[in-house]
């Protein structure tokens, strides 16, 4: 059961830029009205303006179609991703993850971070347990009866809440109070089917999906702030005692057993289901990875290793790059105007956060430079970063319709566009088709170059001498996140790339397995296989 609401808010203030109405490069025969030809003119020079009017329309119409389509079919060109340009991305993503694991910034790019989770749950835990998920977004409160191997999740439940856009750039006080006091009163609402084992203090999971350096599983320094969130003074700190000092501060006894990134929850909670899961990834707001490495492959590991010989890496890939990546002008306007300009590349790509800042610039761009929606006056919401959110793109993008009314509802209700023509309609359709294929397809890239590095690329048979390829059949990919959960065409375009790019077999060996809220469930297993009182 659901409680709560899912209020998401996509605008970023700091991003909003003040509004231009471009008014300038009017064309003539649009300039004059034809009142003013009427007040102006007699009768026969009235007709034959009307005339040159018409037959200079007809010529602008069609120059300006001409010159869309140019736009058009370059942006195509400048954003395509073919097969040879996947595969040099899914390399470099391998080429990236070594150096990450060599030493402390071998990568300048991916951080490649060990996680301290040993134990990932496998099914016999045993009692309630809580998880906070600080996505980005929004973040959720959960709380999880676990019965055991039989029973497994008896009772969910959760709420979600959008974070106030004012906290994403205040003080690190502010926002973990707001968090606390969400946690308080979803504690205090604990109902029938939960029970809290007597005598133990309640147990939380974690899960703070930004870049963490972590020295246990209980504690992490943030490294820096991602996903439109600029909270100087958190940097350098310990997330679990800001967070623990909040908690006390509501007179609360929770106690944080774990902390962890949404991409280990979501990989913990394909673990508690299937021992397949290797990685997962998060496409969301944001987007990340995370997989099971072998422990001797990571150089940068310092003390005793892990009993199983594994370790949990989180890569922190929003911040790939490569000369492979198909940027474009869109790409370039999003970064400079973004609160991180020149990080996180691919994230920018990719993600749920930008897929629809994107169109937008490229919108405006066709406006402004080929009357796309017939010029010259263009709707300031054109011009107002963030005011199309990506559920817009996954809502225009599958608007089969044969007048694409759906498009022309969404130009008119987010742009105030009130007119569009089917042409103008298609080509809107288009370029969210071309966006959304090219993030898929990257993401896909990426996952290929995750399979790469531990050996799964080639399918169960390879004999490439992986003690991971010679042990299992399937290699699951455990998935989460708004954008890949809500957006099907995103789901098709990824898997078609990852079919492409691998052998027949290995794809076959390859499963993606969305887990719904995978991050929330799996971080809350998490606190339970750490918890203190863990005697199973
Ligand atoms: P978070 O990343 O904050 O944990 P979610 O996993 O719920 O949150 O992802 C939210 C993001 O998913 C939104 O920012 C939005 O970009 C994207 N999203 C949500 N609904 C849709 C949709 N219908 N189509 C495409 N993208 C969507
Ligand atoms: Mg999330």
């Amino acid at each position: 059961m659901a409680i709560g609401s899912r209020a998401v808010s996509y605008a970023n203030p700091a991003c909003v830029k003040s509004v231009v109405v471009r008014s300038q490069s009017v064309p003539q025969w649009r300039a004059l009205s034809s009142q003013s030809i009427a007040h102006q003119q007699q009768q026969k020079n009235l007709t034959k303006t009307k005339k040159q009017k018409s037959s200079k329309c007809s010529n602008h119409s069609s120059t300006a179609a001409a010159q869309i389509h140019l736009l058009l079919s370059q942006f195509r060109q400048a954003s395509a991703t073919p097969l040879h340009r996947l595969r040099q991305l899914a390399d470099a993503m391998t080429a990236e993850m070594h150096s990450g694991l060599m030493s402390e910034g071998g990568s300048e790019q991916l951080k490649m971070l060990p996680t301290y989770v040993e134990n990932l749950p496998h099914g016999d835990e045993e009692g309630l347990f809580y998880a906070v998920d600080l996505g980005g977004t929004n973040f959720r409160v959960l709380r999880v009866q676990l019965g055991g191997k039989e029973k497994r999740i008896v009772k969910q439940e959760y709420q979600e809440v959008a974070i106030p856009p004012e906290l994403m750039q205040g003080t690190s006080k502010e926002l973990f109070d707001f968090i606390a006091k969400k946690l308080a009163s979803f504690v205090a609402r604990e109902g029938e089917g939960f029970e809290a084992h007597s005598g133990h203090v309640r147990e939380l999971g974690f899960a703070f999906s930004f870049p963490v350096l972590q020295t246990s599983v209980k504690s992490g320094i943030l490294v820096h702030w991602t996903k439109g969130f600029k909270i100087s003074d958190a940097i350098g700190k310990d997330i679990v005692a800001a967070f623990e000092e909040a908690i006390g501060r509501k007179g609360d006894h929770i106690r944080v057993a774990a902390l962890v990134n949404d991409t280990v929850g979501t990989l913990a909670g394909g673990r508690y289901w299937n021992e397949d899961t290797m990685l997962s990834v998060i496409l969301g707001t944001g987007t990340n990875a995370c997989y099971i490495e072998q422990v001797d492959a990571v150089p940068k590991w310092r003390g005793a290793p892990p009993k199983s010989g594994e370790v949990i890496i989180n890569m922190e890939w929003g911040n790939f790059r490569s000369p492979y990546l198909p940027r474009t002008f869109a790409d370039e306007e999003v970064d400079i105007d973004s609160v991180n300009p020149g990080d996180q590349w691919f994230e920018k790509m990719i993600s749920g956060m930008y897929l629809g800042e994107i169109v937008r610039c490229v919108l405006a761009k066709f406006a402004q430079e080929a009357a796309l929606f017939g010029g010259p006056i263009i709707s300031p919401k054109l011009l107002e970063p963030f005011s199309l959110g990506t559920p817009y793109v996954s809502k225009i993008h599958s608007d089969e319709s044969a007048d694409l009314t759906e498009v022309a509802r969404i130009l008119k209700d987010v742009f105030e566009i009130r007119r569009t023509t089917f042409q103008e309609r298609k080509i809107v359709h288009d370029i969210c088709d071309i966006i959304a294929e090219r993030g898929a397809r990257l993401a896909a890239a990426g996952i290929v170059g995750i399979l790469n590095k531990i050996g799964r690329d080639h399918g169960p048979t390879a004999t490439n001498g992986s003690y991971l390829s010679s042990r299992r059949s399937k290699t699951v990919v455990a998935m989460d996140g708004g954008l890949y959960e809500h957006y099907t065409q995103y789901q098709v375009y990824m898997r078609a790339a990852i079919d492409e790019m691998l052998s027949e077999t290995a794809a076959q060996s390859v499963v993606i397995e969305l887990s719904k809220d995978g991050s929330g469930i799996g971080t809350a297993l998490l606190a339970a296989s750490h918890s203190q009182y863990h005697t199973f």
